[in-house]
Protein backbone atom coordinates (compact mmCIF):
# COMPACT_ATOMS: atom_id res chain seq x y z
CA UNK A 1 0.00 0.00 0.00
CA UNK A 2 1.45 3.32 -1.15
CA UNK A 3 0.73 5.97 1.77
CA UNK A 4 1.86 9.60 1.67
CA UNK A 5 2.96 11.07 5.04
CA UNK A 6 1.52 14.87 5.86
CA UNK A 7 3.42 17.58 7.04
CA UNK A 8 2.55 20.56 9.33
CA UNK A 9 4.14 23.29 6.93
CA UNK A 10 4.57 25.74 9.79
CA UNK A 11 7.56 23.64 11.26
CA UNK A 12 8.23 21.01 8.91
CA UNK A 13 7.03 17.88 10.75
CA UNK A 14 5.20 15.29 10.49
CA UNK A 15 1.59 14.73 11.51
CA UNK A 16 0.87 11.50 10.30
CA UNK A 17 0.25 9.32 6.80
CA UNK A 18 -2.31 8.57 4.70
CA UNK A 19 -3.13 5.82 2.38
CA UNK A 20 -3.02 6.34 -1.22
CA UNK A 21 -5.56 4.34 -3.10
CA UNK A 22 -5.01 2.11 -6.52
CA UNK A 23 -6.39 1.95 -9.86
CA UNK A 24 -8.28 -0.80 -8.36
CA UNK A 25 -9.20 1.11 -5.19
CA UNK A 26 -10.50 3.78 -7.56
CA UNK A 27 -12.36 1.50 -9.70
CA UNK A 28 -14.57 -0.17 -7.07
CA UNK A 29 -15.17 3.32 -5.35
CA UNK A 30 -16.34 4.70 -8.54
CA UNK A 31 -18.45 1.07 -9.34
CA UNK A 32 -19.96 1.37 -6.14
CA UNK A 33 -20.75 5.07 -6.61
CA UNK A 34 -22.55 4.43 -9.88
CA UNK A 35 -24.63 1.81 -7.84
CA UNK A 36 -25.55 4.37 -5.40
CA UNK A 37 -26.68 6.91 -8.18
CA UNK A 38 -29.73 4.32 -9.59
CA UNK A 39 -31.40 5.11 -5.85
CA UNK A 40 -30.12 8.28 -5.05
CA UNK A 41 -31.36 9.98 -7.77
CA UNK A 42 -34.57 8.73 -7.42
CA UNK A 43 -34.85 9.50 -3.38
CA UNK A 44 -37.68 12.77 -3.37
CA UNK A 45 -36.32 15.82 -3.81
CA UNK A 46 -37.41 17.52 -0.54
CA UNK A 47 -35.67 14.46 1.00
CA UNK A 48 -32.50 14.84 -0.82
CA UNK A 49 -32.43 18.29 0.37
CA UNK A 50 -33.16 17.88 4.20
CA UNK A 51 -29.67 15.04 3.97
CA UNK A 52 -27.95 17.82 2.64
CA UNK A 53 -29.15 20.06 5.54
CA UNK A 54 -28.11 17.81 7.92
CA UNK A 55 -24.46 17.54 6.58
CA UNK A 56 -24.85 21.23 6.25
CA UNK A 57 -25.68 21.35 10.23
CA UNK A 58 -23.02 18.31 10.92
CA UNK A 59 -19.64 20.76 9.27
CA UNK A 60 -21.10 23.58 10.81
CA UNK A 61 -21.16 22.08 14.45
CA UNK A 62 -17.99 20.82 13.57
CA UNK A 63 -16.66 23.41 12.33
CA UNK A 64 -13.59 24.23 15.40
CA UNK A 65 -12.67 20.86 14.30
CA UNK A 66 -12.15 21.02 11.12
CA UNK A 67 -10.47 24.60 11.06
CA UNK A 68 -7.83 22.96 13.51
CA UNK A 69 -6.94 19.71 11.18
CA UNK A 70 -6.56 22.79 8.26
CA UNK A 71 -4.27 24.59 10.55
CA UNK A 72 -2.23 21.39 11.23
CA UNK A 73 -2.11 20.31 7.49
CA UNK A 74 -2.42 23.28 5.46
CA UNK A 75 -0.25 25.94 7.66
CA UNK A 76 -3.48 27.99 7.26
CA UNK A 77 -4.43 30.36 10.05
CA UNK A 78 -7.07 29.43 12.40
CA UNK A 79 -9.10 32.78 11.40
CA UNK A 80 -8.91 31.51 7.78
CA UNK A 81 -9.56 28.03 8.31
CA UNK A 82 -12.73 28.42 10.31
CA UNK A 83 -13.60 30.60 7.47
CA UNK A 84 -13.07 27.33 5.24
CA UNK A 85 -15.08 25.26 7.45
CA UNK A 86 -17.88 27.68 7.52
CA UNK A 87 -17.89 28.07 3.86
CA UNK A 88 -17.89 24.36 3.06
CA UNK A 89 -21.42 24.46 5.73
CA UNK A 90 -22.67 27.40 4.03
CA UNK A 91 -22.10 25.82 0.33
CA UNK A 92 -23.40 22.78 1.29
CA UNK A 93 -26.65 24.55 2.92
CA UNK A 94 -27.48 26.55 -0.16
CA UNK A 95 -27.49 23.96 -2.30
CA UNK A 96 -29.88 21.91 -0.26
CA UNK A 97 -32.39 24.30 -1.45
CA UNK A 98 -31.95 23.46 -4.85
CA UNK A 99 -33.29 19.78 -5.32
CA UNK A 100 -36.95 20.99 -4.83
CA UNK A 101 -35.84 24.01 -7.00
CA UNK A 102 -34.70 21.90 -10.32
CA UNK A 103 -37.80 22.97 -12.39
CA UNK A 104 -37.62 22.57 -16.14
CA UNK A 105 -40.07 24.44 -18.44
CA UNK A 106 -42.84 23.33 -20.36
CA UNK A 107 -42.40 25.12 -24.22
CA UNK A 108 -45.36 26.04 -26.17
CA UNK A 109 -45.71 24.18 -29.33
CA UNK A 110 -47.85 22.58 -32.01
CA UNK A 111 -49.39 18.82 -31.66
CA UNK A 112 -48.60 18.36 -28.16
CA UNK A 113 -47.15 19.30 -24.93
CA UNK A 114 -43.28 20.01 -24.64
CA UNK A 115 -41.19 19.58 -21.15
CA UNK A 116 -37.92 19.41 -20.38
CA UNK A 117 -36.47 17.76 -17.28
CA UNK A 118 -32.89 18.57 -15.91
CA UNK A 119 -31.63 15.11 -15.26
CA UNK A 120 -28.22 14.41 -13.01
CA UNK A 121 -25.20 12.88 -14.88
CA UNK A 122 -24.85 10.16 -12.63
CA UNK A 123 -21.01 9.47 -11.15
CA UNK A 124 -18.96 12.82 -10.82
CA UNK A 125 -15.60 12.92 -10.25
CA UNK A 126 -14.09 15.88 -7.93
CA UNK A 127 -10.67 16.74 -8.10
CA UNK A 128 -9.35 19.78 -5.81
CA UNK A 129 -6.24 21.26 -4.95
CA UNK A 130 -4.29 21.66 -1.99
CA UNK A 131 -4.43 25.14 -1.16
CA UNK A 132 -8.70 25.35 -0.29
CA UNK A 133 -9.31 22.24 0.77
CA UNK A 134 -12.66 22.60 2.13
CA UNK A 135 -14.24 25.43 0.45
CA UNK A 136 -13.11 23.83 -3.28
CA UNK A 137 -14.45 20.62 -2.26
CA UNK A 138 -18.06 21.85 -1.64
CA UNK A 139 -18.31 23.87 -4.51
CA UNK A 140 -18.14 20.67 -6.74
CA UNK A 141 -20.00 18.07 -4.62
CA UNK A 142 -22.34 20.06 -2.85
CA UNK A 143 -23.89 21.08 -6.18
CA UNK A 144 -23.79 17.78 -8.07
CA UNK A 145 -25.14 15.63 -4.97
CA UNK A 146 -28.04 17.94 -4.89
CA UNK A 147 -28.87 17.32 -8.20
CA UNK A 148 -28.71 14.04 -7.57
CA UNK A 149 -25.09 12.70 -9.01
CA UNK A 150 -23.37 10.60 -6.65
CA UNK A 151 -19.86 12.04 -5.75
CA UNK A 152 -15.91 10.19 -5.59
CA UNK A 153 -14.23 12.85 -4.46
CA UNK A 154 -10.22 13.22 -4.79
CA UNK A 155 -8.71 15.60 -2.50
CA UNK A 156 -4.67 16.81 -3.13
CA UNK A 157 -1.93 14.34 -1.93
CA UNK A 158 -0.66 17.30 0.57
CA UNK A 159 -4.12 18.00 1.91
CA UNK A 160 -6.45 15.20 2.38
CA UNK A 161 -7.33 15.23 5.93
CA UNK A 162 -10.29 17.81 5.96
CA UNK A 163 -11.67 15.95 3.11
CA UNK A 164 -11.42 12.47 4.76
CA UNK A 165 -13.79 14.26 7.66
CA UNK A 166 -16.57 15.48 5.40
CA UNK A 167 -16.59 12.22 4.28
CA UNK A 168 -17.57 10.53 7.88
CA UNK A 169 -19.59 13.59 8.47
CA UNK A 170 -22.22 12.90 5.69
CA UNK A 171 -22.46 9.73 6.79
CA UNK A 172 -23.09 10.85 10.07
CA UNK A 173 -25.90 13.01 8.70
CA UNK A 174 -27.56 10.35 7.00
CA UNK A 175 -26.14 10.12 3.35
CA UNK A 176 -26.80 6.72 1.95
CA UNK A 177 -23.63 4.81 1.60
CA UNK A 178 -21.20 5.31 -1.66
CA UNK A 179 -23.47 8.58 -2.44
CA UNK A 180 -20.33 11.02 -1.37
CA UNK A 181 -17.11 8.66 -1.21
CA UNK A 182 -13.86 10.75 0.16
CA UNK A 183 -10.79 8.97 -1.95
CA UNK A 184 -7.35 10.61 -0.91
CA UNK A 185 -4.87 9.41 -4.24
CA UNK A 186 -2.12 10.31 -6.48
CA UNK A 187 -3.36 12.71 -9.26
CA UNK A 188 -2.44 10.55 -12.46
CA UNK A 189 -3.91 7.52 -10.28
CA UNK A 190 -6.86 8.16 -9.50
CA UNK A 191 -7.65 11.41 -11.04
CA UNK A 192 -6.55 10.39 -14.21
CA UNK A 193 -8.91 7.03 -13.28
CA UNK A 194 -12.01 10.37 -12.90
CA UNK A 195 -10.88 11.16 -16.33
CA UNK A 196 -11.21 7.06 -18.01
CA UNK A 197 -13.33 5.57 -15.97
CA UNK A 198 -16.60 5.32 -18.82
CA UNK A 199 -18.67 5.39 -15.19
CA UNK A 200 -17.70 8.93 -14.42
CA UNK A 201 -19.92 11.05 -16.15
CA UNK A 202 -18.17 14.31 -15.17
CA UNK A 203 -15.01 15.65 -14.21
CA UNK A 204 -15.32 18.71 -11.62
CA UNK A 205 -11.11 19.53 -12.01
CA UNK A 206 -9.78 22.42 -9.43
CA UNK A 207 -5.90 22.81 -10.19
CA UNK A 208 -3.45 24.05 -12.29
CA UNK A 209 -3.71 24.81 -16.00
CA UNK A 210 -1.57 22.33 -17.10
CA UNK A 211 -3.18 19.55 -15.34
CA UNK A 212 -6.34 21.04 -16.41
CA UNK A 213 -5.67 21.10 -19.69
CA UNK A 214 -4.75 17.11 -19.75
CA UNK A 215 -7.84 16.10 -18.05
CA UNK A 216 -9.89 18.53 -20.87
CA UNK A 217 -8.14 16.20 -23.36
CA UNK A 218 -8.76 13.09 -21.65
CA UNK A 219 -12.07 13.82 -21.28
CA UNK A 220 -12.62 14.58 -24.76
CA UNK A 221 -12.26 10.92 -25.89
CA UNK A 222 -15.51 9.80 -24.01
CA UNK A 223 -16.95 13.62 -24.57
CA UNK A 224 -17.06 13.41 -21.04
CA UNK A 225 -18.82 16.83 -19.25
CA UNK A 226 -15.97 18.76 -17.92
CA UNK A 227 -15.91 21.76 -15.43
CA UNK A 228 -12.37 23.54 -14.97
CA UNK A 229 -11.30 25.95 -12.16
CA UNK A 230 -7.48 26.41 -13.27
CA UNK A 231 -5.25 29.27 -12.44
CA UNK A 232 -4.80 32.90 -12.72
CA UNK A 233 -3.04 36.10 -12.73
CA UNK A 234 -5.49 38.60 -11.52
CA UNK A 235 -5.39 42.52 -12.19
CA UNK A 236 -5.64 44.84 -9.44
CA UNK A 237 -6.19 48.24 -11.24
CA UNK A 238 -6.01 51.66 -8.93
CA UNK A 239 -7.03 54.83 -10.97
CA UNK A 240 -5.83 58.02 -9.47
CA UNK A 241 -9.45 59.63 -8.69
CA UNK A 242 -9.55 56.40 -6.45
CA UNK A 243 -9.08 56.84 -2.04
CA UNK A 244 -5.73 55.89 -2.97
CA UNK A 245 -4.81 55.43 0.79
CA UNK A 246 -7.94 52.63 0.91
CA UNK A 247 -6.93 50.55 -1.93
CA UNK A 248 -3.08 50.39 -0.56
CA UNK A 249 -4.45 49.50 2.71
CA UNK A 250 -6.18 46.41 1.18
CA UNK A 251 -4.02 45.65 -1.59
CA UNK A 252 -1.29 43.36 0.47
CA UNK A 253 -4.23 40.87 1.30
CA UNK A 254 -5.42 40.98 -1.96
CA UNK A 255 -2.42 38.73 -2.85
CA UNK A 256 -1.34 37.21 0.54
CA UNK A 257 -3.93 35.93 2.02
CA UNK A 258 -3.90 32.27 2.46
CA UNK A 259 -0.23 32.74 1.62
CA UNK A 260 -0.91 33.99 -1.99
CA UNK A 261 -2.02 30.34 -2.68
CA UNK A 262 -5.01 31.68 -3.94
CA UNK A 263 -6.20 31.75 -7.55
CA UNK A 264 -7.77 34.62 -7.28
CA UNK A 265 -5.00 36.68 -5.80
CA UNK A 266 -4.07 39.98 -7.38
CA UNK A 267 -0.70 39.86 -8.32
CA UNK A 268 -0.33 42.24 -10.81
CA UNK A 269 -0.88 45.45 -9.19
CA UNK A 270 -1.72 48.38 -11.65
CA UNK A 271 -1.35 52.12 -10.69
CA UNK A 272 -2.29 55.13 -12.89
CA UNK A 273 1.04 57.24 -13.13
CA UNK A 274 -0.40 60.51 -11.09
CA UNK A 275 -0.54 58.25 -7.90
CA UNK A 276 2.22 55.75 -8.32
CA UNK A 277 4.70 57.28 -5.89
CA UNK A 278 1.51 58.16 -3.19
CA UNK A 279 0.13 54.47 -4.10
CA UNK A 280 3.59 52.99 -3.17
CA UNK A 281 4.60 55.38 -0.09
CA UNK A 282 1.05 53.83 1.42
CA UNK A 283 1.53 50.51 0.72
CA UNK A 284 5.05 49.92 2.38
CA UNK A 285 3.20 50.41 5.73
CA UNK A 286 0.88 48.07 4.72
CA UNK A 287 2.82 45.46 3.54
CA UNK A 288 5.21 45.83 6.75
CA UNK A 289 1.78 45.39 9.08
CA UNK A 290 0.61 42.02 7.63
CA UNK A 291 0.82 39.82 10.69
CA UNK A 292 3.00 36.79 9.24
CA UNK A 293 3.21 33.89 11.71
CA UNK A 294 1.94 31.41 14.01
CA UNK A 295 -1.03 29.62 12.03
CA UNK A 296 -2.98 28.76 15.73
CA UNK A 297 -2.65 32.73 16.96
CA UNK A 298 -6.18 34.23 16.05
CA UNK A 299 -4.57 37.49 15.47
CA UNK A 300 -1.86 36.36 12.29
CA UNK A 301 -3.06 36.88 9.17
CA UNK A 302 -0.82 34.68 6.42
CA UNK A 303 0.57 31.32 7.77
CA UNK A 304 3.79 29.20 5.78
CA UNK A 305 3.78 27.98 2.35
CA UNK A 306 1.84 24.43 1.58
CA UNK A 307 5.33 22.34 1.36
CA UNK A 308 9.31 22.96 0.74
CA UNK A 309 8.37 22.50 -3.09
CA UNK A 310 5.80 25.58 -2.98
CA UNK A 311 8.59 27.81 -1.02
CA UNK A 312 11.65 26.84 -3.30
CA UNK A 313 8.95 27.52 -7.03
CA UNK A 314 8.21 30.86 -5.02
CA UNK A 315 11.69 32.21 -4.34
CA UNK A 316 12.38 31.27 -8.21
CA UNK A 317 10.61 33.89 -9.28
CA UNK A 318 12.14 36.47 -6.64
CA UNK A 319 15.23 35.67 -7.33
CA UNK A 320 16.75 38.34 -9.97
CA UNK A 321 13.84 40.43 -9.74
CA UNK A 322 13.99 43.66 -8.74
CA UNK A 323 12.49 43.55 -4.75
CA UNK A 324 10.39 47.16 -3.85
CA UNK A 325 9.06 46.38 -0.77
CA UNK A 326 9.64 43.27 1.56
CA UNK A 327 7.50 42.24 5.02
CA UNK A 328 9.26 39.91 7.65
CA UNK A 329 8.60 36.28 7.90
CA UNK A 330 9.38 34.08 10.40
CA UNK A 331 13.07 31.63 9.57
CA UNK A 332 12.08 28.04 9.61
CA UNK A 333 11.57 25.61 10.75
CA UNK A 334 8.44 25.81 8.03
CA UNK A 335 7.80 26.72 4.64
CA UNK A 336 8.19 30.68 5.28
CA UNK A 337 7.80 33.35 2.84
CA UNK A 338 7.69 36.77 3.15
CA UNK A 339 5.04 38.95 1.65
CA UNK A 340 7.41 40.80 -1.46
CA UNK A 341 6.60 43.78 -3.56
CA UNK A 342 8.64 43.69 -6.96
CA UNK A 343 8.82 46.07 -9.71
CA UNK A 344 7.07 45.23 -12.82
CA UNK A 345 9.60 46.10 -14.65
CA UNK A 346 8.52 44.84 -18.01
CA UNK A 347 5.27 42.88 -18.91
CA UNK A 348 7.41 40.17 -20.50
CA UNK A 349 8.74 39.38 -17.16
CA UNK A 350 8.41 35.80 -15.72
CA UNK A 351 7.00 37.22 -12.33
CA UNK A 352 4.50 39.43 -14.07
CA UNK A 353 3.09 36.58 -16.82
CA UNK A 354 2.98 33.46 -14.62
CA UNK A 355 1.21 32.49 -11.44
CA UNK A 356 3.61 32.24 -8.49
CA UNK A 357 1.05 31.50 -5.82
CA UNK A 358 2.98 32.90 -3.19
CA UNK A 359 2.78 36.10 -1.34
CA UNK A 360 4.43 38.22 -4.43
CA UNK A 361 2.76 40.96 -6.61
CA UNK A 362 4.44 43.53 -8.94
CA UNK A 363 3.21 46.48 -9.57
CA UNK A 364 3.35 49.12 -12.70
CA UNK A 365 2.25 52.22 -13.83
CA UNK A 366 -0.61 53.06 -16.24
CA UNK A 367 -1.35 56.03 -18.04
CA UNK A 368 -5.35 56.07 -18.85
CA UNK A 369 -8.23 53.84 -19.33
CA UNK A 370 -7.54 51.81 -22.78
CA UNK A 371 -4.16 51.43 -21.14
CA UNK A 372 -4.99 50.17 -17.96
CA UNK A 373 -7.51 47.67 -19.78
CA UNK A 374 -5.15 46.54 -22.31
CA UNK A 375 -2.46 45.68 -19.67
CA UNK A 376 -4.69 43.85 -17.69
CA UNK A 377 -6.28 41.90 -20.67
CA UNK A 378 -2.53 40.78 -21.84
CA UNK A 379 -2.12 37.58 -20.30
CA UNK A 380 -3.65 33.96 -21.07
CA UNK A 381 -5.81 33.89 -17.27
CA UNK A 382 -8.95 35.53 -16.50
CA UNK A 383 -10.19 34.53 -13.07
CA UNK A 384 -10.46 38.09 -11.27
CA UNK A 385 -9.87 41.42 -11.17
CA UNK A 386 -10.58 44.78 -8.42
CA UNK A 387 -11.11 48.37 -10.09
CA UNK A 388 -10.32 51.06 -7.55
CA UNK A 389 -12.12 54.18 -8.79
CA UNK A 390 -14.97 56.83 -7.81
CA UNK A 391 -16.50 57.42 -10.87
CA UNK A 392 -19.57 55.09 -11.44
CA UNK A 393 -18.87 55.00 -15.38
CA UNK A 394 -15.36 54.32 -15.66
CA UNK A 395 -15.75 51.53 -12.87
CA UNK A 396 -18.44 49.87 -15.32
CA UNK A 397 -16.32 50.42 -18.60
CA UNK A 398 -13.36 48.78 -17.22
CA UNK A 399 -15.47 46.32 -15.18
CA UNK A 400 -16.63 45.14 -19.07
CA UNK A 401 -13.55 45.71 -20.56
CA UNK A 402 -11.46 43.17 -18.29
CA UNK A 403 -11.88 39.91 -19.76
CA UNK A 404 -12.31 37.84 -16.40
CA UNK A 405 -15.21 36.07 -14.93
CA UNK A 406 -15.07 37.80 -11.21
CA UNK A 407 -14.75 41.50 -10.98
CA UNK A 408 -14.70 44.05 -7.53
CA UNK A 409 -15.30 47.40 -7.48
CA UNK A 410 -13.50 49.39 -4.51
CA UNK A 411 -13.34 45.83 -3.35
CA UNK A 412 -11.03 42.30 -3.68
CA UNK A 413 -13.80 39.84 -2.65
CA UNK A 414 -14.20 37.18 -5.13
CA UNK A 415 -16.52 34.44 -3.98
CA UNK A 416 -19.51 34.60 -1.94
CA UNK A 417 -21.88 30.85 -2.35
CA UNK A 418 -24.89 32.28 -3.70
CA UNK A 419 -23.32 34.11 -6.96
CA UNK A 420 -21.17 32.54 -9.87
CA UNK A 421 -17.94 31.42 -9.75
CA UNK A 422 -15.21 31.09 -12.76
CA UNK A 423 -13.23 32.20 -15.09
CA UNK A 424 -12.33 33.31 -18.83
CA UNK A 425 -9.51 31.76 -21.40
CA UNK A 426 -7.20 29.60 -19.60
CA UNK A 427 -8.39 30.40 -15.98
CA UNK A 428 -11.09 27.57 -16.39
CA UNK A 429 -14.52 26.44 -18.08
CA UNK A 430 -17.67 26.06 -16.73
CA UNK A 431 -18.71 28.22 -13.75
CA UNK A 432 -19.40 26.89 -9.87
CA UNK A 433 -21.52 28.17 -7.11
CA UNK A 434 -24.53 30.82 -7.18
CA UNK A 435 -27.61 29.56 -9.39
CA UNK A 436 -25.66 29.18 -12.23
CA UNK A 437 -23.76 25.88 -11.01
CA UNK A 438 -26.47 22.64 -11.14
CA UNK A 439 -26.48 23.43 -15.38
CA UNK A 440 -23.23 21.84 -14.49
CA UNK A 441 -24.56 18.61 -13.14
CA UNK A 442 -27.42 18.31 -15.33
CA UNK A 443 -28.29 17.09 -18.41
CA UNK A 444 -31.70 19.06 -20.41
CA UNK A 445 -33.68 16.28 -21.66
CA UNK A 446 -37.00 17.10 -23.94
CA UNK A 447 -40.05 15.25 -23.58
CA UNK A 448 -42.87 15.97 -26.83
CA UNK A 449 -46.25 14.44 -25.64
CA UNK A 450 -48.61 14.20 -29.08
CA UNK A 451 -51.92 15.06 -27.77
CA UNK A 452 -53.38 12.50 -30.67
P1 LIG B 1 -2.44 20.57 -9.57
O1 LIG B 1 -3.00 20.82 -10.92
O2 LIG B 1 -1.05 20.11 -9.45
O3 LIG B 1 -3.32 19.48 -8.80
C1 LIG B 1 -4.70 19.64 -8.64
C2 LIG B 1 -5.34 18.27 -8.42
O4 LIG B 1 -5.18 17.51 -9.62
C3 LIG B 1 -4.68 17.45 -7.31
O5 LIG B 1 -5.69 16.77 -6.59
C4 LIG B 1 -3.81 16.49 -8.08
O6 LIG B 1 -3.58 15.29 -7.38
C5 LIG B 1 -4.65 16.25 -9.31
N1 LIG B 1 -3.91 15.74 -10.48
C6 LIG B 1 -2.59 15.83 -10.74
N2 LIG B 1 -2.30 15.22 -11.90
C7 LIG B 1 -3.45 14.72 -12.40
C8 LIG B 1 -3.80 14.01 -13.58
N3 LIG B 1 -2.89 13.66 -14.47
N4 LIG B 1 -5.09 13.69 -13.78
C9 LIG B 1 -6.05 14.07 -12.88
N5 LIG B 1 -5.78 14.73 -11.74
C10 LIG B 1 -4.49 15.06 -11.50
O7 LIG B 1 -2.72 21.91 -8.75
P2 LIG B 1 -2.26 22.26 -7.27
O8 LIG B 1 -0.80 22.58 -7.33
O9 LIG B 1 -2.75 21.23 -6.31
O10 LIG B 1 -3.12 23.59 -7.00
C11 LIG B 1 -2.72 24.84 -7.38
C12 LIG B 1 -3.43 25.27 -8.65
O11 LIG B 1 -4.85 25.24 -8.49
C13 LIG B 1 -3.13 26.70 -9.00
O12 LIG B 1 -2.84 26.82 -10.37
C14 LIG B 1 -4.42 27.44 -8.69
O13 LIG B 1 -4.61 28.63 -9.40
C15 LIG B 1 -5.42 26.42 -9.02
N6 LIG B 1 -6.70 26.74 -8.35
C16 LIG B 1 -7.74 27.23 -9.09
C17 LIG B 1 -8.94 27.60 -8.48
C18 LIG B 1 -10.11 28.14 -9.24
O14 LIG B 1 -11.22 28.08 -8.73
N7 LIG B 1 -9.92 28.66 -10.45
C19 LIG B 1 -9.07 27.46 -7.10
C20 LIG B 1 -7.98 26.97 -6.39
C21 LIG B 1 -6.80 26.61 -7.02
Amino acid sequence: MTVVELLNPATGTGIGTVPLASVDEADAAIERAAVAYESWRRVAPADRGRLLRRFAERIDAHREELAELEVRNSGHPIGNARWEAGNAADVVGYFAAAPERLCGRQIPVAGGVDVTFHEPLGVVGVIVPWNFPMPIASWGFAPALAAGNTVVLKPAELTPSTAVRLGELALDAGLPEHVFTVLPGAGPVVGRRFVTHPAVRKVCFTGSTRVGKQVMAGCADQVKRVTLELGGKSANIVFADADVAEAAAGAPMSFCDNTGQDCCARTRILVQRPVYEEFLAALEPALRGVRVGDPADPDTQVGPLVSAVQRDRVESYVDGAEVLLRADAPDGPGFWYPPTVLAGRSTQDRAWREEIFGPVASVLPFDDEADAVALANDTAYGLAGSIWTRDVGRALRVARGVRAGNLSVNSHSSVRYSTPFGGFGESGLGRELGPDALAGFTETKNVFLADT
